[in-house]
């Protein structure tokens, strides 16, 4: 049976959060080191700083490492905490991707590999990258599989050339942790592969910073290249050829975590638009007296309500070892839509003022949009949810 009864000192670690971001984040919200690719380094250890005085850097991380060690039902209650503020989650250190690069790490590293990058990252002094995704016309995207780029056994190690397209988090980052094709000394395809690939490695680029919608990521996005990148062995992350299947220890927990965060910050909005439909007075009444704003405010509790039950219950699935691929997508798809319709009512509802820089609501609605398209686009998981149905449906053998 699912407990949903949070243990009093869950409870009592919230309200810190809560408390932490509200007195000492937000009032960063407005500070100018904020640009079009994301936060300034020097504000985000500014805020690593904070949350590590308050004792709340790194809850998702082990403790070992200096983390706060929460299992995923932690997680859901203090990231959504967290996302009450745009720079909530950096003031914890629990930001995409650096955030699914822990767990990632974590599960894994080898012990050398987990003090050389996993320790630094968790006491927030590391910055890191994923990078998959390759040119949107013929290389990995929605589809891993079509992955291009190659790394060649040579008698030292890897060589690794490819491009790579949309990789978060860029500037400022420490390590890149690469998806490549992995051929042998003989050319023998061994499948996909992760390397730790230094920023700074001759034949690395980024060749330019991608203009986006968002701007909530720190160290922004970028198309970044490899020219016959090398490296050596110990720094292949996990198992030659086990790249995709590592992918998702990464990808189905960072899904969750990504629908905890913009909870937080969809319930912000809320809480704006409750108050201004509260106050302001529109043909004798005021604004939520009207039907019409009424009942938006009901579908956002709906919605949120709802948002909330499948990530706990998806968190509690994986807090006890089961499998829940099926869970984490659908969670991710009904919030990222859910969170996405929330905000935007929150912003009818504001009228001019909605869409203005006066409130978090025009910054959280840009930012909130690429959740529907990245760690898989709605329909990608509608598509896997379609094929487990109708294998199920084959393997059941008995048709309606
Ligand atoms: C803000 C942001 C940050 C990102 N950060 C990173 C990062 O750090 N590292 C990284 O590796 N990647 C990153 N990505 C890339 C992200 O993972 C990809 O955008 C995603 O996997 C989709 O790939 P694509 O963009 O190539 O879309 P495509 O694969 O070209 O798909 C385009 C569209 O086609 C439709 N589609 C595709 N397949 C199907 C299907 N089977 N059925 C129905 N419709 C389908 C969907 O609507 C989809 O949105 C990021 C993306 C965004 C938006």
């Amino acid at each position: 049976m699912i407990d949903f009864q949070l243990p009093a000192e869950l409870v009592e670690l919230r309200q810190r959060v809560e408390e932490f971001i509200a007195d000492k984040i937000v009032p960063f919200e407005r500070d100018p080191r904020q640009r079009p690719h994301g936060v300034d380094e020097s504000l985000r250890r500014e805020l690593v700083a904070l949350g590590r005085q308050a004792g709340l850097l790194s809850p998702h991380a082990p403790k070992e490492y200096g983390g706060l060690g929460l299992d995923h039902r932690g997680m859901a209650v203090v990231f959504e905490a967290a996302g009450w503020s745009t720079l909530g989650a950096l003031a914890l250190n629990i930001q995409a991707p650096d955030e699914g690069n822990v767990n990632l790490l974590n599960q894994i590293a080898t012990p050398e590999q987990k003090a050389r990058w996993l320790a630094p990252l968790v006491r927030g002094e590391l910055r890191t990258v994923f990078s998959m995704t390759e040119t949107t016309t013929d290389g990995a995207g929605a589809d891993p599989s079509l992955l291009k780029t190659v790394a060649q056994q040579d008698t030292e190690g890897y060589r690794i050339t490819g491009r790579k397209y949309m990789i978060s988090g860029v500037i400022d980052a420490g390590v890149n942790i690469v998806m490549a094709r992995t051929l042998d000394l003989g050319g023998r395809d061994l499948g996909a592969s992760m390397f730790m690939v230094d920023m700074d490695a001759p034949g690395f680029s980024i060749v330019r910073m991608l203009d986006t919608i968002d701007t909530n990521t720190a160290g922004g996005h970028a198309e970044v290249h490899f020219e016959d990148v090398r490296v050596t062995p110990d720094r292949v992350l996990g198992e030659i050829g086990r790249g995709f299947a590592n992918a998702q220890v990464r990808l189905g927990p960072a899904r969750l975590t990504h629908c905890m965060r913009w909870l937080g910050a969809a319930r912000r909005c809320h809480a704006i638009a409750v108050e201004h439909a509260g106050r302001r007075h529109s043909f004798g009444k005021t604004l939520g007296e009207h039907q019409g704003v009424g009942f938006m405010l009901a579908d956002n509790e709906i919605d949120l309500h709802l948002c909330r039950l499948t990530i706990w219950h998806a968190a509690w699935l994986l807090d006890q070892h089961q499998r829940a691929s099926n869970e984490t997508s659908m969670s991710k798809v009904f919030c990222s839509e859910a969170l996405g319709r929330v905000v935007d009512r929150c912003m009818q509802i504001l009228g001019a003022i909605g869409i203005t820089g006066d409130t978090v609501i025009e910054r959280i609605y840009r930012d909130i949009r690429p959740f529907r398209i990245y760690d898989g686009p709605s329909e990608v998981h509608r598509h896997a949810l379609a094929r487990r149905i109708l294998s199920r449906r084959a393997k059941a053998g008995d048709h309606a």
